[in-house]
């Protein structure tokens, strides 16, 4: 049953990451309370929370310490305890449920739903032992790239393979999981939709981001993506496919590949805000953080609109002083710092976002800053 939750009320959000400062932020704009389930104490989200437990995310008594001051409860990221959160739901107001963290943590579920739900994705075998996998690679063929099944991100835990021979490089992943072999996509663009989803089925797309990745993490998105109308059109109905086909309520950002012939491949869905997302605080009429707090407390959503083209850039560890010494030069930036002390390299610790007339200028102001380079 959806519930309504009002400002003067508590969200308790597992995980205390970026995604969960930001929403949290959102949140208290509206005057709701935060309590925030983290391991670690001085996380992003944890230092604008109002209740912060140090637990890890499957300890029991934090997660009924959670549901016992939250009237409502959502995650930040998709790697929590699925059987804690499926406890969770027995106890507490959970209106995302917990079948949609079961699956995207598992690249198979993940990608027998998308086949399931009839949108187009790469072939694709899974194979729990590497003899499995040499078994079953003809299906794919060759190009492939082999992934862990759980775990990975960034491009961690994949292994590109040209050929039969060059199989082996791959036995490693079985290390941590099962794995899929999927077929390489030469694709000519990344770009993500952000859809959102209420617990009475409304359901809005932000506008299309175009990923721009530099060794496998996200450097830039670029919005509206560079893809015409027709294109576009496929994407969001994809996104809002997936959406039904899950029974969507909060936000699930879904990765697509588009290829030479204007077609879209979908690559990979996030049950959650998306890096590629962070544009809409400045650019949009409303930030799929603020959508994603009106989803889970039953609020009527609104439907999205781009003011204005924008390049979203991250800054990893790397580019933290960089950025710093140049803030001053760039008045139109603006500047989102996660508050993480330790500023590692590809660590993401930030965002910047410009509002922009001409995209090509802005990337060309991004490349001459020397940030980046
Ligand atoms: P993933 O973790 O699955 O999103 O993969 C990370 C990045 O690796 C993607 O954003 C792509 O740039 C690249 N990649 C993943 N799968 C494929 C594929 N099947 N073909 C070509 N590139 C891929």
């Amino acid at each position: 049953m959806t519930k309504v939750i009002f400002p003067g009320q508590t969200i308790g959000i597992i995980g205390g990451g970026q995604l969960g400062r930001m929403m949290a932020l959102a949140a208290k704009e509206a005057g709701f309370k935060i309590a925030v389930l983290e391991p670690t104490m001085d996380s992003p989200c944890g230092q604008v929370a109002d209740i912060r437990m140090v637990a890890s995310y499957n300890d029991e008594a934090a997660l009924e310490e959670l549901a016992e001051v939250s009237d409502v409860i959502t995650y930040e990221f998709e790697n929590i305890d699925y059987e804690g959160l499926k406890r969770l739901t027995q106890i507490a107001y959970v209106p995302q449920g917990a079948e949609l963290v079961k699956i995207t943590q598992d690249r198979i579920l993940e990608k027998t739903e998308i086949r399931a739900s009839g949108v187009p994705i790469a072939k694709f075998v899974e194979a729990y032992t590497f003899e499995e996998l040499e078994q079953r690679i003809d299906e794919v063929g060759f190009p492939c790239v082999v992934k862990t099944a759980r775990g990975g991100y960034d491009g961690k835990g994949q292994q590109i393979v040209q050929s039969k021979e060059e199989l082996s490089n791959a036995k490693s992943l079985f290390e941590h999981s099962a794995c899929i072999a999927e077929a390489f996509v030469s694709f000519t663009k990344e770009i993500s939709v952000i859809v959102q989803r209420n617990g009475a089925g409304e359901t809005y797309c932000l506008p299309i981001g175009e990923n721009i990745h530099v060794n496998h993490i996200l450097h830039e998105t670029i919005v509206p993506a560079r893809i015409d109308d027709s294109l576009a059109n496929k994407a969001i109905e994809a996104a809002q496919t997936i959406a039904n086909h899950l029974n969507l309520v909060g936000t699930l950002a879904v990765e697509m590949f588009v290829l030479e012939n204007n077609e879209i491949l979908i690559n990979e869905l996030a049950p959650r805000p998306h890096n590629s997302g962070h544009y809409s605080i400045e650019a949009c009429n409303i930030s799929q953080f603020h959508q994603h707090v009106r989803a889970v407390c039953g609020w009527p959503l609104r439907e999205p609109k781009l003011w204005t083209d924008t390049v979203m850039v991250n800054i990893l560890g790397q580019h933290v002083i960089p950025l710093t010494n140049s803030i001053s030069k760039y008045p139109n930036w603006s500047v989102h710092l996660y508050g993480k002390s330790e500023a590692k390299t590809n660590r993401k610790m930030g965002h910047v976002t410009i509002l922009s007339t001409n995209i090509e200028e802005t990337l060309e102001e991004i490349e001459q800053s020397n940030i980046w380079s």
